[in-house]
């Protein structure tokens, strides 16, 4: 036991110092502020309470060191979040944090720093959506993990950025080292470290070839989705930040189906301001001209997390308090959101999309809320345009009652990945379940017709943006059913039109 004090002791020790160089650098680069979260943290790593409770841990239940840091670090968050005071329950991410450096350190895991790194394969246990969201995309050349899905965001971001992915590789991760050299090939699924000069040769070979297949590619620009019959679907494309929309014009897509907006709240320490989420979104209608951009609200929740929204730990967080749920039990973040969103309306054209929708209900009270945010800004003086508002259809109970919604909304979009996880009861992001995740299965198909049918009835149109709408297979039935969109990840964008072309 007191073995295992000193080790805590030690990596305290550690911690301590990587926070020091930590403050260093934030006062170069963010500045005082920033330099405060760090001050934060270094207080905490010295306070006695917490300490106390970490070597108590120890020695009352006789466990090691990462597990009574981690047991700590959740108590006090807790703690914090159950406070009064704002600025305490802010301290809840703050307490995560060094909690989870800590553990880190106990556990002799390098704490990689993405800013700085030089072109690289990332090579990881797991890694979280918030994790990804803060690497520079153009600096990684590939992700290979132990775990992971190939429905979660972590993948979807990987396949909008373009990045070889590879999931569930068997690794000895002791055994692998920063600066080790590796060839990752993403369609055959395989990863060679340290490869001999024979299998870089092949590889180099592989890349050409790839190189010349995407040349080929590009030669589809500017031209029509159009099968031979002269049948037309649009084909859009999903980003989660402004900074993607690089990806969808340089991919020809003919807009954006989805901006994931939760993708702005992750990776930092509080709420975006309304000022902070309408740059972003003008900045993106802006760029896209003419062309329609649907920007999804706020979608936080399952495993896409951000501490300061303090959602706690719940049995069940893909079926729980996530998406719209949150947005209509606390109508001020939403409100701040949509009085971005309706700011930035004006600049271009954007239209607005509801995630996790089961009832006309829930419409009902959106569309309240839209209106007081619009009196608001009306009042105040603000320019706004109130923009198209559809829903995502992504859960059983939303196609069962498409017909009703369909007389409340300007459009829909059919959210596949969330759609097969709760028809099929298959959790998306277990890895175990990947051979029953199934988005084929007859029963995924049929709503899709139904929810086809139903939004034309009324004259309403309707896409679909989850990573079927890519699936190559799948196009020819797609545009037989009357889908008048697919919004796919930005380097799919040619693929599918080739595909439709050649209907
Ligand atoms: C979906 O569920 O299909 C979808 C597009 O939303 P997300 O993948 O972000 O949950
Ligand atoms: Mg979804």
């Amino acid at each position: 036991m007191e073995s295992e004090i000193a080790r805590v002791q030690t990596a305290i020790q550690k911690t301590a110092e990587q926070l020091a160089e930590l403050y260093e650098k934030a006062q170069k680069e963010g500045g005082e502020s920033s330099a405060a979260i760090v001050e934060v943290q270094q207080m905490m790593l010295e306070d006695e309470d917490y300490l106390d409770a970490v070597y108590h841990i120890i020695r009352t239940e006789t466990v090691n060191g990462e597990y009574a840091v981690s047991v700590t670090g959740d108590n006090f968050a807790r703690m914090f979040e159950d406070m009064e005071d704002e600025y305490m329950r802010g301290r809840a991410a703050d307490v995560r944090d060094i909690s989870g450096r800590l553990a880190r350190n106990l556990a002799g895991q390098e704490d990689a720093d993405f800013a700085c790194m030089e072109p690289s394969i990332i090579v990881a246990e797991d890694l979280s959506p918030s994790q990804t969201v803060q690497m520079d995309k153009e600096k990684i050349l590939a992700f290979v993990t132990v775990h992971g899905s190939t429905n979660s965001h972590t993948a979807i971001l990987a396949r909008m950025m373009n990045i070889p992915a590879l999931i569930w590789v068997p690794m000895n991760l002791d055994e692998i080292r920063t600066g080790m050299k590796a060839v990752v090939d993403g369609a055959a699924g395989e990863v060679i470290f340290e490869p001999t000069d024979d299998q870089c040769r092949e590889a180099e070979e592989k890349i050409k070839a790839a190189q010349d297949k995407f040349r080929l590619l590009q030669e589809l620009k500017g031209k029509e989705n159009v099968t031979s019959d002269g049948r037309k679907i649009n084909i859009y494309a999903n980003i989660g930040s402004a900074g993607d929309v690089g990806y969808v014009l340089e991919n020809d897509a003919g807009g954006i189906g989805l901006f994931r907006s939760e993708f702005l709240y992750l990776g930092r320490e509080d709420f975006p301001t309304e000022e902070e989420q309408f740059q972003a979104y003008r900045q993106v209608v802006q760029t896209m001209g003419e062309k329609k951009v649907i920007i999804r609200t706020l979608d936080i929740g399952a495993d896409k997390q951000a501490d300061y929204f303090n959602l706690g730990k719940e049995e069940n967080p893909a079926m729980g308090y996530r998406a719209i749920r949150i947005c209509l039990k606390e109508p001020e973040t939403f409100k701040t959101q949509l009085r971005a969103l309706l700011r930035a309306a004006v600049y271009g054209n954007l239209s607005v999309m509801y995630p996790m929708i089961i009832s006309a209900e829930e419409v009902m009270r959106i569309h309240d809320i839209a209106e007081e945010v619009e009196q608001e800004l009306k009042k105040a003086g603000v320019p706004y345009r109130v923009p198209e508002q559809g829903i995502m259809i992504e859960t059983p109970a939303a196609v069962m009652v498409s017909d009703e919604l369909a007389e409340l909304v300007d459009f829909f979009s059919i959210g596949t990945n969330d759609l097969t996880q709760y028809t099929l009861a298959i959790d998306r992001q277990n890895q175990r379940l990947e051979d029953f995740y199934n988005p084929h299965h007859k029963a995924i198909l049929r709503m899709i017709k139904m929810v086809v049918d139903n939004a034309h009835k009324c004259g309403k149109w309707v896409g679909i943006c989850g990573e079927l709408g890519a699936d190559l297979a799948l196009t020819e039935e797609f545009v037989d059913m009357g889908v008048d969109e697919l919004s796919v990840a930005p380097p799919m964008v040619l693929k599918v039109r080739e595909k439709v072309r050649a209907m």
